[in-house]
């Protein structure tokens, strides 16, 4: 172990999505000193805030590989870890359906593969069973997966890394690692905020992983970006969904098929679409995809086409196999370089590795712990306190915390009933993430139907009376700037 009082830490972790945070809590579970360097603004910026928020099962990837244990292996922890983080989270189930008779042998081969792979309670189901599983659906044939749920990625993100903040962990945001150096036995981590020294390095870096990799002199990885499309309604748009219902996956689609998947809060969120693009940046919505996630989904749910939508956004999959390799399979790569030791590469993490974070970052602790002995820390504690949205109170609560502080009376966001004592706390977060997307995911402040028009100008306010500057107020960091001068006054 490094000398406590030492400048070098014992593990760093590049990136700050799921997947590190994921990293940074199991292994705070342990005496190590421990720091996570973020480029962006906050946490949870990159593919960890474009996805489905869908806790797999475990069937789309063959047996055995790492994709399917890792899937698996997360399964059975994420929902207890959820709830001792105190992350929105529901076991819904899932369908996937066949529409046709001549698709029911699709759907038994997924069954079979997660059988094999030890995913639980897989069922075929008919026409009637749909129907009384979610009556919106369509369908012939479904595999019903009983274990399969919803959860929010940036919360729980989020929430990994203030549980490993909690016990001991340095997070440091707009902290890009720009350059690696190895001597003295200790790998050196140059950015912005200073360089910061390491035994050892676990580059979580996304779809960037392989940008930082080739900075410690490892040129083994190629990244390609395949941008996933979605576009969400309204909570209030007199549809329910219970449970993500998707199509029998396509053959040639480098992902799993367009889905319809519930929020937590009672949105229904179409896509992703799957398409290769230049830029890992490209987090562009196109109109051209928007009809198609329409009709795709339109084709599971008819009742789809009365309802209107919010939002649009999109993420991006880390794929290793590159655009003409549509149906070839790449495996997440989860491995200790061998060229640099001490050097973990996490590379691929694509679907369903907001599922998989947890078993990956059990699987770093076993790398490290194979060649170090890691002793347990004996007041880890694996929970964070548990807060409660106003919105999810009733009015006894609601009168109790008015009484107390003032601030629990006053609505900042009227689409999602987000009070000003909630976003003052999410402001004064322990990493100092202040912009008006940490605002927001947070907080769900703009995530309502007026998307932001009424909450905006009080966040800024607030923002304000908590010491930022108007002109340092930014929507996610960087050049981002919502204000650029002062017009009168
Ligand atoms: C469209 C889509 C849908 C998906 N749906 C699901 C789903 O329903 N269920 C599921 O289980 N999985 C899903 N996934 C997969 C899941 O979202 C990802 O596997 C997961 O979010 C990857 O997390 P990560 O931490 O590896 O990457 P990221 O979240 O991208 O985190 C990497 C971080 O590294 C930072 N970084 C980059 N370079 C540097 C640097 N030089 N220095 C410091 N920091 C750096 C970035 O800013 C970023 O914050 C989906 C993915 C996509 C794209």
């Amino acid at each position: 172990m490094a000398d406590k009082k030492s400048a070098v830490c014992d593990v760093a972790v590049i990136g700050g999505g799921v997947v590190g945070s994921a990293v940074l809590r199991e292994l705070s579970r342990y005496e190590l000193r421990l720091l996570l360097l973020e480029r962006d603004a906050d946490l949870a910026e990159g593919i960890s805030k474009g996805n489905s928020g869908v806790i797999h099962a475990g069937f789309n990837a063959p047996a055995g590989s790492l994709k399917a244990r890792t899937n698996v292996a997360g399964l059975g922890m994420i929902y207890g870890l959820a709830w001792e983080l105190g992350v929105p989270h529901r076991k819904t189930g899932k369908l996937v359906v066949a529409l046709a008779d001549e698709d029911r042998s699709r759907l038994e081969e997924l069954k079979a593969e997660g059988d094999k792979g030890g995913v639980p309670g897989l069922e075929i189901v008919d026409e009637t069973a749909i129907r009384r599983l979610e009556p919106l659906a369509r369908g012939r044939w479904a595999l019903y997966s009983p274990h399969t749920g919803i959860i929010s990625p940036y919360e729980f993100t989020i929430a990994l890394s203030e549980c490993a903040w909690q016990n001991g962990a340095r997070v440091l945001l707009e902290a890009p690692v720009g350059a690696v150096d190895f001597r003295g036995g200790l790998f050196h981590l140059a950015t912005p905020k200073g360089t910061f020294a390491a035994r050892w390095v676990v580059n979580s870096a996304g779809l960037f992983s392989e940008d930082v990799a080739r900075l410690a002199g490892i040129d083994d990885f190629r990244v390609f970006p395949f941008r996933g499309e979605y576009l969400i309604t309204d909570k209030d748009c007199g549809l329910r969904l219970n449970l993500p219902v998707y199509p029998v996956p396509p053959r040639d689609d480098p992902g799993l098929g367009i889905h319809i998947t519930p929020t937590l809060e009672g949105n229904i969120i179409l896509g992703p679409s799957a398409e290769p693009v230049e830029d890992k940046r490209d987090d562009a919505s196109t109109s051209e995809v928007m009809g198609r996630l329409k009709a795709e989904a339109g084709r599971l749910m008819p009742e789809l086409s009365r309802v209107s939508f919010i939002h649009s956004y999109a993420g991006i999959r880390p794929k290793l196999v590159d655009p003409s390799g549509r149906d070839r399979f790449g495996d997440f790569i989860v491995e200790e370089s061998a060229l640099r030791p001490g050097w973990i590469n996490l590379v691929g993490i694509e679907s369903p590795g907001l599922t998989a974070a947890p078993a990956i970052a059990v699987m770093v602790a076993g790398m490290i712990g194979t060649k170090e002995d890691l002793r347990p820390k004996p007041d880890f504690d694996p929970e964070r306190p548990h807060r409660r949205r106003f919105a999810a109170m009733d009015d006894d609560e609601r009168t109790g915390r008015v009484s107390g502080d003032a601030d629990w009376g006053e609505m900042v966001c009227r689409c999602e009933h987000v009070t000003r004592a909630e976003v003052v706390a999410a402001l004064r977060n322990p990493f100092r993430a202040r912009t008006m997307d940490a605002v927001k995911r947070r907080t769900r402040c703009g995530m309502g139907r007026c998307q932001g028009g009424f909450c905006t100008p009080r966040i800024v306010e607030i923002l304000q009376d908590e010491g930022v500057p108007a002109d340092r107020i930014t929507k996610r960091g960087g050049g981002s700037r919502l204000f650029y001068g002062r017009l009168k006054g």
